[in-house]
């Protein structure tokens, strides 16, 4: 199916309340733009400089999200134009983007990205951190972030049961959050579980190979 074709099913299975982001790493401007042209202004990407040379070379009102792990000397060449960074997975990280969001004189959007796999992941907030730093965002201690929500990655498997297991959990945190502050994002969901993700409450899912194809990383 060509991308118009992909972005079209993808659009149709997806509840109206249900934010699309498109994950457009490892493909083209050119790709980008396709889909741009048929609406869609929500984009992710996972690496600064891939993300910075797509920034520049775009349409203006794009909303980028950064969604793969972020280091904190990196934060300054994203801070001028970003509108979400859905990975945020320590208090370092929040304190940098907070610093470089007020050079900019800008407020940054965040989802605290919690670790809900079983499997062995690298990233991720523990719930109880996750916790810990909606409790000092309430308190005032970043005046240049917004915490709009959490994010989180399933296991990679076959198995159904146990992502649902998973994106329930992290539900469970989001219900736990709202209670204390109206959160807008619980992003969950990728090409091969995001249908299981919406069932669990996912009112934003990030979708890549199922529109843009399968990515070559040899090129
Ligand atoms: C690449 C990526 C996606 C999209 O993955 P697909 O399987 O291609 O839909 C979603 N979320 C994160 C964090 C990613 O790195």
């Amino acid at each position: 199916m060509s991308i118009q074709e992909n972005y079209h099913h993808i659009k149709n299975r997806l509840p109206q309340h249900v934010q699309l982001v498109a994950v457009s790493k490892t493909h083209p401007v050119s790709a980008i733009r396709e889909v741009y042209d048929l609406g869609q202004r929500v984009f992710g990407e996972n690496k600064v400089q891939e993300l910075t040379e797509k920034q520049s070379e775009l349409p203006e009102d794009i909303q980028w999200h950064l969604i793969g792990h972020l280091q904190t000397n990196k934060v300054k060449y994203i801070a001028g134009f970003i509108d979400t960074i859905q990975s945020v997975d320590s208090e370092k990280l929040l304190k940098e983007i907070d610093k470089e969001a007020a050079k900019h004189n800008r407020t940054i959007k965040i989802l605290l990205q919690v670790k809900i796999a079983e499997e062995d992941t690298k990233y991720g907030l523990t719930k109880d951190k996750a916790r810990e730093l909606f409790r000092l965002s309430l308190n005032g201690a970043f005046p240049n972030i917004i915490i709009s929500g959490l994010m989180g990655m399933a296991t990679f498997t076959e198995n159904k049961e146990q992502v649902r297991k998973e994106f329930m959990s992290l539900k469970v945190l989001f219900d736990e959050f709202s209670q204390d502050k109206t959160l807008e994002t619980l992003s969950m969901g990728m090409s091969d579980d995001f249908p299981v993700a919406v069932e669990c409450g996912a009112n934003s899912v990030r979708v890549g190979s199922a529109i843009f194809g399968q990515r070559d990383y040899t090129k």
